[in-house]
């Protein structure tokens, strides 16, 4: 196998300055370099004019520039776009693009797959293949900007598509900073969201580390329901989770915690559930996310009536809890949230479930 070189964009700015004083470089390079990667999106050495030809050389051997490849764009009826790209391990993966009148938002993924096996999650069928490296999680921006119509450009950022990031901290953690560096993307931190299943341990080491919004998958009211839906709540339990979060520095009604909540009919939609989740988050600076459930074939669950939504949602203003309900986006090209699954993945799965291999069923629920 032929040695592959670092890539530049595994490197944070910082870290780069680092790895350029090493060869004797002075730091404007690295920013010079940060510049027309990410503000400009250039890869090719030869087009990094101010770099002089000897050190467009040197760096050209040193390091490769790209991380990901587009394969194709799915365009949802709703402007929703999906991108498919590949890695150059062969690795597939998918970032999808969301454009509302005040933003369009990228929501990108962490890691192929996901080791966390949510009952109600595309990708968390797929178990995990790997973690994403920083470049990777990059170049999800840079392939879908290059994507974009003329005069779009994205605004917000969510780290949303496929994976856990806080099981990928090492490297969604460079990505996030390079994200947020005026001379890289610049996109101001309170427009980057990092989203959890809660893994406890790892939240305040991410908000110690970047300034992002944080948001946290709930989906239940009590251990017993969410023990089914996200099989890492018998780790880190409601309880613990809550706690953490309540701990967290710098809380408040403007930098209030994302609670996303996905509504599943018969499971988790009852006014009883609704007021157990007034309970459980009292005195916790909190917006909920309520997502009626994105059917698909690896999962056993429904969204509910429009009927049962708004009963849902009527508890929770009446009890003060700043809430939404989230309409679906992209789900005619399998792009809504929990969707991701690569098409390979799914009919490879959808042959097992046929042929049933008991080992790789994905966990369903007892109720
Ligand atoms: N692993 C992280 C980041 C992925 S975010 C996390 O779970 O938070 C994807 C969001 O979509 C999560 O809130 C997830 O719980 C939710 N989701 C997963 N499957 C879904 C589905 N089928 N319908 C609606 N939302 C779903
Ligand atoms: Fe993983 Fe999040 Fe899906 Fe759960 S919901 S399986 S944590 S991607």
């Amino acid at each position: 196998m032929t040695e592959l070189r670092p890539n530049i964009k595994d490197f944070e700015p910082a870290a780069l300055r680092e790895r350029l004083k090493q060869e004797g470089l002075p730091g404007y390079r690295a920013d010079q370099i940060v510049g027309w990667l990410y503000a400009r999106g250039v890869e090719d050495w030869e087009e990094m004019t101010d770099l002089g030809q000897d050190l467009r050389r040197t760096l050209a051997d040193m390091f490769e520039t790209r991380a990901l490849e587009l394969e194709t764009v799915q365009h949802s009826i709703d402007g929703t776009s999906k991108g498919t790209l590949r890695a150059r391990d062969g690795a597939v993966l998918e970032a999808v693009v969301i454009p509302e009148e005040d933003r369009t938002t990228l929501c990108v993924s962490t890691q192929v797959g996901c080791p966390l096996a949510c009952s109600f999650c595309a990708t968390g069928a797929m178990g995990l293949t790997r973690n994403l490296t920083t470049g990777e999680i990059l170049d999800q921006f840079i392939r879908m900007r290059e994507a974009l119509p003329e005069g779009r450009s994205i605004t917000n950022l969510v780290f949303m598509g496929m994976g856990e990031p806080l099981l990928n901290l090492p490297n969604v953690i460079p990505a996030v900073r390079t994200l947020v560096d005026p001379k890289a993307f610049g996109i101001a931190p309170r427009r980057v969201t990092v989203s959890t299943s809660g893994v406890v341990p790892r939240i305040a080491e991410l908000l110690e580390e970047v300034p992002v919004n944080l948001a946290v998958s709930l989906h239940a009211a009590t251990d017993e329901v969410r023990d089914v839906l996200v099989p890492l709540n018998k780790k880190f339990p409601l309880s613990e989770l809550l706690g953490a979060l309540r701990k967290l520095p710098r809380l408040s009604r403007r930098h209030p915690i994302f609670f996303e909540y996905t509504l599943m009919e018969g499971v988790n939609d009852s006014v009883a559930d609704a007021r157990r989740l007034l309970k459980i988050l009292a005195g916790i600076p909190a917006k909920l996310n309520v997502i009626p459930m994105n059917a698909h074939p690896d999962a056993p669950y429904r969204p509910p009536s429009a009927e049962v939504a708004s009963r849902f949602m009527g508890v929770l203003v009446r009890g003060g809890m700043v809430s939404t309900l989230r309409r679906a986006r992209g789900s005619d090209i399998d792009a809504a949230c929990g969707q991701l699954a690569l098409r390979e993945a799914h009919d490879q799965l959808s042959r097992k479930a046929e042929i049933g291999d008991p080992t790789e069923a994905p966990t369903k629920p007892a109720a």
